[in-house]
């Protein structure tokens, strides 16, 4: 698809916790992207006032599938936000917002990648991590899955976005997933409640001797931290590669 604007249409909507929800966008242009990859939604108020911001594209694409066509965008809601409000509490099924993508060829992971891979995720940074977890776990029926493992943080259980999925995927040893609470854990949880430090990278990750590409997404100082955590665990820095969402 040419990155141009192009009208979508919402046809479905998901919650996915109290503040993040999932937009199912049609749009009869769409070619497909690359899991990782992000749109451009840009909305137009009545005084003709624009506002543009990124998001990243949560579902595989699959052209053998009737919704080849619908884009799922799983969104945050930030206080004090223009857009991310408005798109997660006022959108409807049957409204129209303008897109534009697929946009980014760094932060993506291709099938031919058969090497381990390390997801590491904070926060709505699940986006276009589980766009990876998806694309490649729908290649279990060809053999062709990478080996991947998920490090997620997250403030608590409630806000865990795909939870559910995640721990299906974990059960079939799909992924291998590790959550890391800052706020507070399930009942019982067995693990420390804080930030992602040096020993969750050396516990949950693949070591740097299994040479896995590493993709870190989240808002701005979870990334850094997180990307900062690998180099100084011994992952080369080229095999890094950062999304990063916001200033915070
Ligand atoms: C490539 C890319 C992909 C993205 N994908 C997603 C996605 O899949 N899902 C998603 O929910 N968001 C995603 N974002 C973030 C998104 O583009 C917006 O920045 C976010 O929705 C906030 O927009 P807003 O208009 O509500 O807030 P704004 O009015 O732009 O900002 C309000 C306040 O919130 C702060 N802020 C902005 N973004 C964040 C953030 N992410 N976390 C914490 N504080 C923030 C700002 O610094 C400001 O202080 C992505 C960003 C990029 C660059």
């Amino acid at each position: 698809m040419a990155v141009t604007w192009q009208i979508a249409t919402v046809v479905s909507i998901r919650r996915e916790t109290a503040t993040a929800r999932t937009i199912v966008l049609r749009i009869p242009t769409w070619r497909g992207h690359i899991a990782g990859q992000h749109l451009d939604v840009r909305l137009t108020a009545d005084d003709g006032y624009t506002a543009v911001r990124s998001y990243s594209i949560a579902s595989s694409y699959d052209a053998a599938t009737s919704d080849a066509h619908d884009v799922e965008l799983t969104i945050e809601q930030i206080e004090d936000g223009e857009v991310s409000p408005y798109l997660v509490t006022h959108l409807s099924v049957g409204d129209s917002v303008e897109v534009r993508g697929p946009i980014g060829g760094w932060f993506v992971w291709r099938p031919q990648q058969t090497e381990p891979i390390q997801l590491i995720a904070g926060g709505s940074g699940i986006a276009p991590i589980m766009a990876m977890v998806r694309a490649s776990t729908a290649l279990v029926a060809e053999g062709a899955i990478a080996p991947l493992r998920l490090l997620y943080s997250v403030r608590s259980p409630a806000t865990a976005i795909f939870a559910e999925e995640l721990r299906g995927l974990d059960a079939r040893n799909l992924v291998e997933v590790t959550m890391v609470y800052t706020r507070g854990g399930p009942e019982g949880w067995p693990r420390r409640i804080g930030r992602v430090d040096a020993a969750d990278i050396v516990v949950a990750c693949w070591p740097p001797d299994a040479s896995p590409t590493c993709y870190v997404c989240g808002p701005t100082a979870f990334v850094e931290s997180a990307a900062g955590l690998l180099v100084e665990a011994g992952h080369l820095p080229d095999l890094i590669r950062t999304e990063r969402f916001g200033s915070v």
